[in-house]
C-alpha cells in the first residue's frame, strides 16, 4: 500500500465515525449570567433532563468544581462567585464525560446504577456496565 492509499485508508476509517456521534448527540450547554458576585445558571433543569441526570447530583458536581456552593430556585441554580460561560460549559463537558457518556461506545443512553456501593454507567447501546471513577 502506498502512502496515498494509506492516507485515504486512514480518512475513510475515521470519517463516518466522528459524522455518527456528532449527530447523534449534541452537548447541552448551560445559559448563565453573572449577577453581582454571583452566577446563575438559567436551564439546569433543562440540562438534566436531557443528560437524564438528576439535577441535584449535577447541581452538586458543579458545586464541588466551582469550589461553590449551588442554591436552587425554580429552574434556576445560583452560585456564589463569578463564573464565565465557558468555564460552566466546560464543567458540564466533564460531568457529562464522568458520569453521562459510556466510556465502552460513547454513547450517551445510559443510566446510572449501583451494587454494593459501586456506581455504575449502564449503557443501553452496547450493554456495557462501567465502575464511575
Ligand atoms: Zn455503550
Amino acid at each position: 500500500m502506498d502512502e496515498y492509499e494509506k492516507l485515504l485508508k486512514k480518512a475513510q476509517d475515521e470519517l463516518p465515525k466522528d459524522k455518527l456521534n456528532k449527530e447523534r448527540f449534541i452537548l447541552p450547554k448551560f445559559s448563565s449570567h453573572i449577577e453581582g458576585n454571583k452566577t446563575v445558571l438559567k436551564n439546569i433543569d433543562e440540562v438534566s433532563k436531557k443528560i437524564r441526570r438528576n439535577a441535584d447530583h449535577l447541581i452538586k458536581f458543579m458545586a464541588s468544581e466551582l469550589a461553590s456552593q449551588g442554591i436552587k430556585s425554580g429552574t434556576f441554580c445560583t452560585f456564589i462567585g463569578k463564573f464565565p460561560n465557558s468555564l460552566v460549559n466546560k464543567k458540564l463537558e466533564k460531568y457529562i464525560t464522568m458520569f453521562v457518556l459510556c466510556p465502552s461506545c460513547k454513547k450517551p443512553d445510559t443510566t446510572i446504577i449501583k451494587i454494593e456501593r459501586i456506581s455504575f454507567i449502564k449503557c443501553e447501546a452496547c450493554g456495557a456496565r462501567n465502575p464511575i471513577r
